[in-house]
């Protein structure tokens, strides 16, 4: 009986291992997708709870509108894409599993436009697509980060287990626990959204004028969403290498480009 364990054996690793989409990468996640949409869709609403929704059109408009442009692309129809903008002067946005995304309105002025805002999307949507969250608990439970990393599988968690899950889906600073993303997924994120956005309608050469606004903002003040994220001389180096593959998947149906609000 003893090759039936092992070929149980087998059939775990093969399950736990995953492909992320465009870059082909193989990965280790012991995360079923239903369980991480279900922690997707928690940590959002505990996000929106504690943070304060604007529904000024000015600024939700805009994002629903790339937003929904880039959810087409995405191609996940097991997602339900919700987009919202959170006012507070914070330079970052986020997508959690399930197509939960959420931008800060401190993000407006580096985003600029439009073009920006999908350029930023498109990262965001990158991570979910690549399920780097799922990774990242998966990586937690094997290194035994998350002692209590069962309880996830479960659905059944700890204060303690809530704050390792919230920082493993990207969401470390609103609960004051930062475990970043690492410096392999947030390239990857780059380059999955590179092509998102081209695919959605908008100019990837985009990109590289957001991260250049972002090196610039973040001289004047904190990094918050850049600290975590690569030197941003490789970064942009990287996005000028993926442009060509990128603008090969730019569809002729382009997104008019328009200015974002100023915050006030
Ligand atoms: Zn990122």
């Amino acid at each position: 009986m003893r090759w039936k364990r092992w070929s149980l054996l087998g059939l775990l690793i093969a399950a736990a291992c995953a492909t992320v989409p465009y870059t082909n990468r193989s990965q280790l996640i012991m995360v079923s997708k239903a369980d991480e949409v279900a922690l997707g869709a928690d940590a959002y609403r505990e996000v929106l709870t504690k943070e304060s929704i604007t529904r000024d059109p000015a600024f939700v408009n805009p994002v629903r509108e790339v937003g929904e442009r880039i959810a087409r692309v995405a191609d996940r129809p097991d997602y339900k894409w919700e987009f919202n903008v959170i006012q507070k002067d914070v330079a970052n946005a986020f997508a959690l599993p399930g197509g939960k995304v959420a931008v800060y309105t401190g993000l407006f002025p580096i985003a600029k436009d439009t073009a920006g805002l999908a350029a930023v999307l498109g990262h965001e949507v990158g991570h979910a697509l690549a399920r780097h969250g799922a990774e990242r608990l998966s990586q937690g439970i094997l290194v035994d980060v998350a002692s209590a990393g069962a309880h996830v599988l479960l659905g059944n968690q700890s204060p303690a287990m809530q704050q390792v899950t919230m920082a493993a889906l990207g969401l470390g600073v609103q609960v004051g626990y930062v475990l970043p993303f690492s410096r392999s997924q947030e390239s990857e994120a780059d380059h999955i959204g590179l092509i998102l956005m081209a695919k959605a309608g908008y100019d990837p050469q985009a990109a590289l004028a957001l991260w250049q606004r972002f090196e610039r903002a973040e001289k004047d003040r904190p990094p918050e969403f850049l600290s975590t994220h690569p030197n941003p001389d490789t970064r942009q180096e990287d996005i000028r290498g993926w442009l060509p593959e990128a603008r090969q998947q730019l569809t002729s149906n382009l997104a008019a480009v328009k200015p974002l609000p100023a915050v006030r």
